[in-house]
């Protein structure tokens, strides 16, 4: 069953009630990761697919599995031209309530430590995507070039100005004379 992401969630309680949240948010509902990516050139790339489900363990520990899917629109650091990143990760959050609990959780968990009892859940989405993108984004190994055109888009700009404006009323007294 699907249902719509709340803006507000308390997670324990979430996890009490086993409920599970499966759907797309657009990049409006994540700005800190709309100001990281660039416009997007297609629906895939506008759209972020997501899953989060709460449970509690045995041991009475709150849990979160995420799962994210998204193409982002980076820069490419080498060309400076759109790179599109296809990213699929998977989480798991435990909900502590210190870091002496956040020290003590079992492998493949990070802590979660809510600042208050409730959280927005696009924010878990919007965390997991930040952390793929690369420090140095970059289209793969030989498949692009450094940009090349500084000198020549210098010389293309100057040009046109200078051609048309100084040659041809010349060229065209020219013609004149040779008229008579
Ligand atoms: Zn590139």
């Amino acid at each position: 069953m699907r249902e719509a992401l709340p803006l507000s969630i308390d997670p324990r309680r979430l996890a009490e009630l086993k409920r599970e949240f499966v759907g797309t948010l657009t990049l409006a509902r994540l700005p800190r990761l709309a100001q990281v990516v660039l416009a997007p050139t297609d629906t895939a790339a506008g759209y972020v697919g997501y899953k989060l489900a709460f449970h509690r363990d045995a041991s009475h520990r709150d849990l979160v599995h995420g799962e994210v899917s998204a193409t982002l629109g980076l820069r490419c650091e080498r060309c400076n031209e759109m790179l599109q990143l296809p990213v699929v990760s998977e989480f798991a959050l435990a909900v502590v309530h210190g870091l002496d609990e956040a020290a003590q959780l079992p492998e493949g968990y990070e802590p979660l430590l809510p600042e208050e009892a409730t959280l927005d859940p696009a924010t878990l989405v919007e965390d997991e995507l930040l952390l793929a993108i690369p420090a140095v984004p970059r289209h793969a190994a030989g498949t692009c070039r450094a940009p090349q055109y500084v000198s020549a888009d210098a010389r293309a700009g100057a040009e046109p100005d200078a051609a048309p404006v100084d040659d041809n009323p010349f060229a065209v007294l020219q013609a004149l004379k040779r008229q008579h």
